[in-house]
């Protein structure tokens, strides 16, 4: 009789934990207009959530004890997935990732460009134990398994010997969940590698189920090599390829968006797995010496051609410059004019007194445009929290109010498939990019009709407007427009068995 009482007792005890752990128990998101992700029209429905589950779709009344979200006249829709964002350290300050959830990204993958975490399993028992507001996916960065291997001597090509211990290590990661390789070809580190070094490391990524994902060698005057460069690295290694934030960066390649779509559909119709991302802003945000990739920063002759192949000292806007304050916000002409002097001389004696960081408008929008367009092209940011650009706070919103409401690229249900269901497939995430019954419940619900980005140039923090609830695994992030604080972002793993082949 006793026991039976203890039973009892510890059995509902154990159900007010499960409840109170639970506080996502039950939430009924009502009347909304559901995108589901898939790129399938819209269509008004009811989703039931449960825990971390989508459980019902379809007209449905409220139970006792639900949580009751209004959604009408608002667009339901999965939860954003962006494969490529530099998060990985902002999260540290801020692991509610604010600016992230506020844009609706409900899954961030961390290690783009060839630098990752290392090694991958600290990373992501790190993130387990911060607890993030956001899901985590990590690639292995290429530059960060060259860098262990051979030191400060990265200058130069790889010994056999020293490819194998990359390998080791990319293994190593690929056994600990990455999701695959990256790498950043045309950064300092990376560029010396030859393209068979990347492609014997692309096939340990390959043994285990995972991908390439490439900033590729040159995205100015050689862009048309360096895809080309990915393409061979994907048919050699035999596997997908994701080209990081396409574009045709120099006066000289603008306008030949369609000639990349072309080359990139060819090796697609050779049954070729290769897609891309893409940020929704026509100006990169970096230091100013990589305008001038011969380095000659005193030269004023390679000065003047880095400076024409992004259309002048107009479209170079100084963003920070510790030596000279007053130059903050102005381009380089601006600074030139009001002292007399030409924008080379500017550039000269800027990167003399220490250097400066800049915003470069240096690609178009009919480029843009058309990426977007393509069926395998998905967004990206290659934000992240804290970044000194707007991409970091606006990219997702901006796509959807101006390249969608006001331009008119692209249908709203088309936007979404690229932001959810498209690159939960590339990342292998079967649970996760669309609202169907038994998937995640990462959900996000915007008033398309006010949904806009805000950050700007100079000041790239702010928030954008229009997401009003954002839900990861079940849980509230951002609620009424507000972030809530509460982080239920859970760590995702690439299951790291090997392929039979
Ligand atoms: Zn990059």
């Amino acid at each position: 009789m006793k026991r039976t009482v203890l039973i009892f007792l510890a059995v509902f005890a154990l159900s007010v934990l499960a409840q109170q752990q639970n506080n996502k128990t039950q939430i009924l998101i009502s009347g909304g207009t559901l995108i589901d992700g898939t790129g399938s029209t819209r269509r008004i429905a009811d989703v039931r959530i449960v825990g971390d589950t989508i459980k019902e779709i379809g007209k449905l009344k409220p139970q006792p004890g639900e949580r009751v979200i209004d959604a009408k006249g608002l667009i339901v829709a999965p939860g954003f997935v962006d494969v490529h964002n530099h998060s990985e350290r902002g999260f540290a300050n801020d692991p509610t990732a604010r600016t992230q959830t506020l844009q609706g990204i409900t899954t961030i993958a961390v290690g783009p460009d060839g630098g990752s975490p290392f090694p991958i399993a600290d990373y992501l028992t790190w993130s387990e134990k911060q607890r993030l507001a956001t899901n985590v996916i990590a690639f292995v960065g290429h530059a960060t398994v060259r860098q262990k291997v051979m030191g400060k001597d990265f200058k130069r090509t790889a010994t056999e010997a020293e490819i194998s211990k990359m390998a080791e290590l990319v293994e190593q990661a690929m056994r600990e969940g990455a999701v695959g390789l990256s790498s950043g070809l045309e950064y300092d580190i990376g560029n010396p590698a030859t393209t068979e070094e990347v492609i014997a490391l692309s096939k340990v990524a390959a043994r285990y189920g995972g991908i390439y994902m490439s900033h590729v060698r040159d995205e100015a005057d050689l862009a048309f090599d360096a895809f080309r460069e990915a393409i061979r690295i994907g048919r050699e290694a035999n596997l997908p390829v994701q080209i990081s934030h396409i574009k045709l960066g120099t006066v000289g390649v603008w306008n030949k968006a369609a000639e990349v779509v072309k080359l990139i559909e060819a090796a697609r119709r050779q049954g070729l797995d290769i897609t891309a991302d893409c940020y929704p802003y026509d100006a990169w945000g970096s230091t100013i010496t990589v305008l001038i990739p011969s380095r000659r920063h005193d030269d004023p002759v390679a000065v003047k051609k880095g400076l024409d192949d992004v259309g002048g000292g107009v479209n170079v806007l100084i963003t920070s410059c510790s030596a000279h304050r007053d130059y903050e916000g102005k381009t380089l002409d601006e600074i030139a004019k009001a002292n007399g002097k030409t924008a080379v001389d500017v550039y000269i004696q800027i990167v003399k007194d220490g250097g400066a960081g800049v915003v470069c408008k240096s690609m178009i929008e009919p480029d843009i445009k058309t990426f977007y367009q393509q069926r395998w092209v998905m967004v990206s940011s290659d934000g992240g929290i804290g970044t000194r650009h707007p991409r970091g706070a606006g990219t997702f919103p901006r796509v959807l109010g101006r390249y969608v409401r006001e331009q008119k690229w692209l249908s709203l249900e088309e936007a979404i498939r690229k932001m959810s269901s498209l690159p939960a497939w590339r990342l292998g995430l079967k649970d996760r990019g669309s609202i169907k019954v038994g998937m995640k419940a990462d959900v996000v619900v915007f008033d398309a009709n006010q949904i806009i980005d805000r950050s700007t140039m100079t000041q790239p923090g702010i928030e954008p407007v229009g997401i009003q609830y954002v839900l990861v695994n079940g849980g509230m992030v951002v609620a009424e427009g507000k972030v809530t604080g509460e982080r239920f972002g859970t760590v995702l793993r690439q299951a790291s068995t090997v392929k039979g082949k």
